[in-house]
């Protein structure tokens, strides 16, 4: 499977290919960051691979690399993006999954989330 691979359809895809506007974070050959369009919290991105994946429920063994890189780049995003240092700070880290999960949008996408309580929701 190619790293460039895109879904014309898909919301995400164009936000990774800039064909829609984002506040960027981050990006690399197969990786993107962006602001949530509506934060729950102070600090609030999506962390996305550029290849479409529609959620965790596809993520298998060869994708290890590729999450793996993902998730060493949280920590230091969260805190360029200004989250406060770990422990009395920190962030959280999740990823909805599903209808039950509730997932909105079908590309896979860690949502990071930080900055002093009280967040809107979280
Ligand atoms: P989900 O519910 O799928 O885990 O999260 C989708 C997230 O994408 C939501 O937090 C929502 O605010 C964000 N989102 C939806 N559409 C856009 C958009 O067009 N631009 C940006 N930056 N974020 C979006
Ligand atoms: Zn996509």
């Amino acid at each position: 499977m190619s790293a460039l691979i895109q879904d014309p359809d898909c919301l995400f895809c164009k936000i990774a290919a800039k064909q829609i506007p984002s506040g960027i974070v981050y990006e690399d050959d197969e990786v993107f960051a962006f602001h949530d369009i509506h934060p729950w919290a102070p600090v609030h991105f999506l962390l996305i691979p550029k290849m479409h994946i529609p959620s965790m429920a596809q993520v298998g063994a060869e994708h290890a690399a590729l999450l793996g890189r993902m998730m060493a780049l949280v920590p230091k995003l969260a805190l360029e993006q200004g989250c406060n240092p770990y422990p009395q700070g920190g962030y959280r880290l999740l990823t909805n999954t599903g209808r039950e999960g509730g997932q909105e949008v079908q590309h896979l996408h860690f949502h990071v989330m930080g900055g002093p309580r009280p967040w809107l929701r979280g």
